[in-house]
C-alpha cells in the first residue's frame, strides 16, 4: 500500500526526519488557509497522486505551456491560482501512463533554498535479505536514468539486521552524499531517522528525492514516496487509515474487499483459478497455447459461493476479456461450490464470451452436472493442457 507526500513527510517526521512545515488541502480555499499558516515567503503548491514526476508532468485540461504539479508561489494569490490550476484536473507523469490522474488534493509547503539535491532510498534487497539503502549526489532527477548512465554515481549499503543501523552506515551514506563536516551529521542521522521509520512501519519502500541541502546548510527532505507491506499491514491499523481508494485500481479495490488475489495483466483470456502456484501454471499454459492472460486470480482454498461469484464478475467486467479459463481443483473448495458460483455469475452477468472451465477434485461429477445442466455454453474440460487448448481455440473462432 502506497501513501501521499504529506502523509509520508508527517509519518518520518516522527522518526525525526527534517521536513519543512505543510498542510494537506482539499479545497481552493484550504489551500489559501495552509499557505496563509506559513511564515512565507516562498510556498510550494504539490498535487498529491500516488505516482512521482509530478514537476515535469503536464495537465490535461490545461494545454502543453502550463506549468506541472509542483509549484512556486510567492503570493497567496499565486498560490490561489496553483490551486486553482490542479485541483480536479487530470495530472500526466512519466509514472501515471496516459491516462493520468485527478489532482483531489494538494500539498502547501515551504519553499526552500535548495544548493544541492541528493537521492536516498530504503528498500528490501531480496538478494542479500537485508534492508538496503541506496544514495545517490545525483537527486531530484530520474533515478533510473542515473543508474543506467552513471552506475558509479549510485551507492548501496546493505544493514546487517543482527545489528541493526549502525553509527558506521551513517558515516558510510554521509560518504556516498560527499559531505563533511555538520552535514556528515545530519546525513547520518536522517538515514538513522529512515532506517528506524522503515523497521517501525513494515514499510517495503521508502525513497527521499530529493533529499536537498538547502542553502542555509540543512539537509531537508522535500520529496517522500513511502510504501508498506500489505501483508503486515494488519500490525498498523494507525496506517491503514492513510489508504486513498481513489488511487487504487478500481478492479483491484473490488477483488481486496472479497480477499481475492487479483492482479490485472495485458492479454485476453481471464483466469480464475484456486491457489497462487495453480494459477502461475494456468498462466504458463496460455502462454504456451499462443495467448495471454487478461489476469491473475487466485480465489484461494475455502472460497464462498458469493467470492467465486465477485470473482466471476471482476473478470466479466474488463472489457479486454475476450474468453474464460477457470481452473479449479476442488481439495478444500468443493467442485459443486465453484460450479454454482460459475452458473450464478454467467447468469447474473450476461456472459457474452466462450467460457471453458476444468474442474478437478471433491464433487467433480456433481460440478459437471451442474455445468452442464445450467443451458449456458460452457465447455468442460478434462485437465490443464486440454483446457487451455480449448479456449485459444473458442476465442480465436469468434474474433
Ligand atoms: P516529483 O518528484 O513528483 O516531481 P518533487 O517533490 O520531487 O516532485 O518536486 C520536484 C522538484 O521541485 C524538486 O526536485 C525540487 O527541485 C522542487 N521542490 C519540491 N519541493 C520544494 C520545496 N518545498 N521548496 C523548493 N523546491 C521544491
Ligand atoms: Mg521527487
Amino acid at each position: 500500500m502506497n501513501i501521499h507526500e504529506y502523509q509520508a513527510k508527517e509519518l518520518l517526521a516522527k522518526y525525526g526526519a527534517p521536513i519543512a512545515a505543510g498542510h494537506a488541502a482539499f479545497t481552493v480555499e484550504e489551500a489559501v488557509a495552509a499557505a496563509g499558516k506559513l511564515p512565507g515567503p516562498l510556498y510550494v503548491v504539490k498535487a498529491q497522486i500516488h505516482a512521482g514526476g509530478r514537476g515535469k508532468g503536464k495537465f490535461k485540461e490545461l494545454g502543453p505551456d502550463a506549468k506541472g504539479g509542483v509549484r512556486l508561489a510567492k503570493t497567496l494569490d499565486e498560490v490561489k491560482a496553483a490551486a486553482t490550476d490542479m485541483l480536479g484536473n487530470t495530472l500526466v507523469t512519466i509514472q501515471t501512463g496516459p491516462a493520468g490522474k485527478q489532482v483531489n488534493r494538494l500539498y502547501v509547503t515551504d519553499g526552500a533554498d535548495i544548493a544541492k539535491e541528493f537521492y536516498l532510498a530504503l528498500l528490501v534487497d531480496r538478494a542479500t535479505g537485508r534492508i538496503a539503502m541506496v544514495a545517490s549526489t545525483e537527486g531530484g532527477m530520474d533515478i533510473e536514468e542515473v543508474a543506467h548512465s552513471t552506475p558509479e554515481k549510485i551507492h548501496t549499503i546493505a544493514i546487517d539486521p543482527a545489528t541493526g543501523f549502525m553509527p558506521h552506515h551513517g558515516r558510510r551514506i554521509a560518504a556516498a552524499l560527499s559531505l563533511t563536516g555538520d552535514l556528515a551529521k545530519q546525513a547520518a542521522k536522517v538515514a538513522s531517522s529512515l532506517y528506524a521509520a522503515f523497521l517501525g512501519t513494515d514499510a517495503s519502500q521508502i525513497e527521499i528525492n530529493p533529499l536537498a541541502v538547502t542553502e542555509q546548510g540543512n539537509l531537508l527532505v522535500l520529496d517522500a514516496k513511502v510504501g508498506f507491506d500489505g501483508n503486515a499491514l494488519f500490525r498498523h491499523p494507525d496506517l491503514m487509515e492513510l489508504r486513498d481508494e481513489t488511487e487504487e485500481d478500481p478492479a483491484e479495490l473490488e477483488a481486496s474487499k472479497y480477499d481475492l488475489a487479483y492482479i490485472k495483466l495485458d492479454g485476453d483470456i481471464g483466469c480464475m483459478v484456486n491457489g497462487a502456484g495453480l494459477a502461475m501454471a494456468t498462466m504458463d499454459i496460455i502462454k504456451l497455447n499462443g495467448m495471454f492472460p487478461a489476469n491473475f486470480l487466485d480465489v484461494g482454498g475455502g472460497a464462498s459461493k458469493e467470492k467465486v461469484t465477485a470473482a466471476f464478475k471482476i473478470i466479466l467486467a474488463d472489457p479486454a476479456v475476450k474468453g474464460i479459463l477457470v481452473n479449479i481443483f476442488g481439495g478444500i473448495m468443493k467442485c459443486d461450490i465453484i460450479a454454482e458460483g460459475i452458473v450464478a455469475a454467467a447468469k447474473e452477468v450476461n456472459l457474452s464470451v466462450p467460457l471453458v472451465v476444468r474442474l478437478e477434485g471433491t464433487n467433480v461429477h456433481m460440478g459437471k452436472d451442474i455445468l452442464a445442466s445450467s443451458g449456458l455454453p460452457i465447455v468442460s474440460a478434462d485437465d490443464l493442457g486440454d483446457a487451455a487448448k480449448k479456449i485459444v481455440a473458442q476465442v480465436k473462432a469468434v474474433s
